[in-house]
């Protein structure tokens, strides 16, 4: 239930601040050069508002700080390690938990233990780190989410579901045998945090079963997930998200987890399963990737706040005010004729990069020039979700040219209040009317993997 008829109005009340810095436009200018026009390799000192991304930016509750003076940093059988696997068995119900220092540490486990090489791995959208860790598994990576959510404009409920039959024809095409497992993102980030609908979930793992296809669930932002489910599908607005996560959860066979999400840490994630042989092959793993099976590259005390941070996760009304977070802002920039992904997505909001700056050719890095550029407006930052996330394709070296090109102004969960939000969406409508001023980047650095966080550009003339 919602403490009151605003989900908008804090749950939560202010104990400690952190200053922000002011800076100048000249300032700033300065800034984003020096940072190659990429907002992850700017000093976020330098930042007034982050919308980077609400991974590990979250604020941790007061029962989440005292839980770390409990931190019991024993090699092996910590008994934060015991706190958290209950706090798994309670949300999401897998018989074996692996811990891992991020969710990406998962994905590797995952992967190796599933994949071998030449199988493929469908997927409802890709994300950067599960793909990047499938294909060096030697997976192959196969698109099987509705057409839908490639269209920014598309408003549907699901707009995260799989399409069963693009899933149906893979296994026709390729033989179940050569399908590692299917993987589920829930919601799905790079589609704008859409989410799935327990039905969707329900036949995909019918399908799969029905093939001996694993499911495995990303369950990043499978709380996120389960509230749309509450509000949106029939026949669970009296169930709490606790019992819907159970539930989504109780269709698959394994999960890989950023404990850096929906559970208001700073660090850490998990993979867990129900097969024993599969725990067994990523416990043998995780020894050689991550630490002991007992911590997986967490100090007891992150155990200790990402248990008792998923459970505080898990209740209604959190959820609630996250999500009207997300749609407060979302809103006053679609009001204003701001392009933007819709329906506005449970962790942030999308911008349309491309429609924002027509002008602007995607093999110019529209996104990235975008979000450069809203730094240097109003030190605001957002991230390049697009043709530079998208990376290249592993076989013929071309760049993947995604549909969705945009702009991620993401919420840190408990972070910023509704000015914050105001401010932000004031510099996007401002930067609008500028917006034939536009400018598009080159790339000057290209790394190997994971292009996005570390690419460096100069500005076109
Ligand atoms: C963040 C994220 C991951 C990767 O987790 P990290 O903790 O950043 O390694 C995987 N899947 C989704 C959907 C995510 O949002």
């Amino acid at each position: 239930m919602a403490l009151t008829n605003n989900p908008m109005a804090e749950p939560y009340k202010i104990k400690m601040v952190e200053p922000l810095k002011i800076t100048t436009k000249e300032y700033r200018e300065k800034a984003v050069k020096e940072a190659g026009y990429n907002t992850f390799l700017l000093r976020s000192e330098d930042v007034y508002i982050d919308l980077l991304t609400d991974s590990g930016t979250n604020a941790m509750s007061e029962n989440q700080w005292a839980g770390l003076m409990l931190g019991d940093e024993a090699y092996a059988g910590s008994k934060n390690y015991y706190v958290l696997e209950e706090a798994m068995h309670e949300c999401f119900g897998y018989k074996h938990l692996v811990p891992a220092h991020q969710g990406r540490g998962a994905e590797q486990l995952v992967s190796k233990a599933l994949i071998k090489p030449g199988q493929y791995v469908p997927g409802n959208m890709y994300f950067t780190t599960t793909r990047e860790h499938q294909e060096l598994a030697g997976g192959k990576f196969r698109d099987v989410i509705i057409d839908e959510a490639h269209d920014p404009y598309a408003l549907l409920p699901f707009k995260g579901n799989v399409d069963l039959n693009k899933f149906e024809d893979l296994i026709k095409e390729v033989g179940a045998k050569n399908i590692a497992y299917i993987t589920v993102g829930v919601t799905v980030n790079m589609a704008g945090g859409q989410p799935v609908s327990m039905a969707n979930i329900k036949a995909v793992s019918k399908m799969a079963h029905e093939n001996g296809i694993k499911v495995v669930l990303d369950a990043t932002r499978a709380m996120e997930n389960a509230y749309f489910i509450k509000t949106r599908e029939e026949g669970y607005a009296n169930k709490s998200v606790k019992e819907i996560l159970r539930e989504m959860c109780s269709y698959t066979d394994a999960a890989t987890c950023s404990g850096k999400k929906d559970f208001h840490t700073n660090i850490g994630g998990f993979a867990a399963c129900n097969d024993d042989d599969m725990a067994t092959a990523m416990r043998s793993m995780v020894v050689v990737y991550e630490g002991l099976q007992t911590y997986g590259g967490m100090a007891g005390r992150d155990m200790e706040a990402m248990a008792r941070g998923m459970l505080e996760a898990c209740q209604d009304h959190v959820m609630a005010h996250r999500i009207a977070q997300s749609e407060y802002l979302g809103n006053k920039l679609i009001k204003a004729g701001i392009p933007c992904i819709q329906p506005i997505g449970g962790h942030g909001v999308f911008v349309d990069a491309r429609k924002f700056y027509p002008n602007v050719p995607q093999e110019q890095y529209v996104a990235q020039s975008l979000a450069a550029d809203l730094y240097v407006h109003s030190g605001v930052r957002a991230m390049e979700r697009g043709i530079v996330s998208a990376g290249r394709n592993h076989e013929t070296g071309e760049e993947n040219k995604p549909k969705l090109e945009t702009i991620r102004l993401t919420i840190p969960r408990r972070v910023y209040t509704q000015s914050h939000f105001d401010v932000v969406a004031d510099a996007v409508i401002d930067l609008y009317r500028e917006r034939d001023k536009a400018k598009g980047l080159k790339m000057v650095y290209e790394p190997k993997y994971l292009r996005f966080f570390q690419a460096r550009f100069e500005k076109l003339p």
